[in-house]
């Protein structure tokens, strides 16, 4: 857990715009920390901004922490994927890795984002809607999340991080994908599910265009009211060619 050593905080006050979730105040002219805020990603201490190295870490022992850390600082490497921070490389290296096939649309749901963070009981929400709707959830050697749920097919969590006190994380994406036919379904449930949670997210949709460029499952977003997508990344397709499924 991250906190600020009194004896020799000056209360200068420079350390306060740097933690995107706001947990740093000062009280009685003093930095403070609010542990139900902070999610150790550690923003704070990697920029070196107190003058004082009045902030400090405590040494994570807690399985949680440890993990809750990983996912929310970018630096840190995750374990299982081999990739740093919360995701995975999603479509970015699809060419190569064939997770998303021809009628299929893959699902990022990147939860918290920015700067308002999230807890483990929104994601769940989340997670149950995609998968009630039609969504393959990602496993754990795919996302990090995986590895906190206890039924894929469900999106339901372990009972004991739910319970985990002062839990928040910075963000989680939540990984999945689901056959064209049933995207109009999942983006339903995600529109239903939006005004369950305190927090927001946005989506990410990963699809695989037609060789002519177009994507026309994309005109179920118009049938919701759903905005086209401006930006995007597009994977080329310069590395070794999959299997078509
Ligand atoms: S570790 Fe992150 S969340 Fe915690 S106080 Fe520092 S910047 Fe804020
Ligand atoms: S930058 Fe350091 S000295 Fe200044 S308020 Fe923050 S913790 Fe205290």
């Amino acid at each position: 857990m991250t906190y600020v050593d009194n004896k020799k905080c000056i209360g200068c006050g420079i350390c306060l715009p740097y933690c995107p979730l706001e947990a740093i105040s000062l009280r009685d002219g003093k930095a403070w920390v609010d542990p139900d805020l902070c999610a150790d990603c550690w923003v704070c201490l990697r920029k070196k901004v107190c003058p004082k190295e009045a902030l400090q870490a405590k040494e994570l022992t807690d399985f949680y922490q440890v993990f809750r850390h990983v996912l929310c600082d970018p630096v840190e490497t995750f374990a299982d994927t081999g990739v740093t921070g919360r995701g995975t490389e999603e479509c970015k290296t699809n060419d190569v890795t064939g997770r998303y096939r021809r009628g299929e649309v893959g699902l990022a749901v990147d939860m918290g984002r920015p700067g308002l963070g999230c807890t483990l009981r929104d994601v769940e929400k989340v997670a149950m809607a995609l998968a009630a709707a039609g969504a393959e959830l990602a496993g754990p050697e795919e996302t990090p999340l995986a590895q906190l749920m206890t039924d894929l097919t469900t999106g339901k969590l372990m009972e004991e991080v739910l319970q985990e006190p002062n839990l928040t994380f910075l963000s989680i994406i939540i990984e999945a994908k689901c056959r064209e036919e049933r995207l109009r379904d999942v983006l339903k449930a995600l529109q239903k599910v939006e005004q369950e949670v305190d927090t927001v997210f946005s989506l990410g949709l990963i699809i695989r265009p037609l060789p002519d460029g177009t994507a026309p499952v994309l005109k179920v977003l118009d049938e919701l009211g759903i905005a086209q997508p401006v930006r995007g990344k597009v994977n080329v397709g310069l590395g070794r060619p999959i299997a078509e499924a």
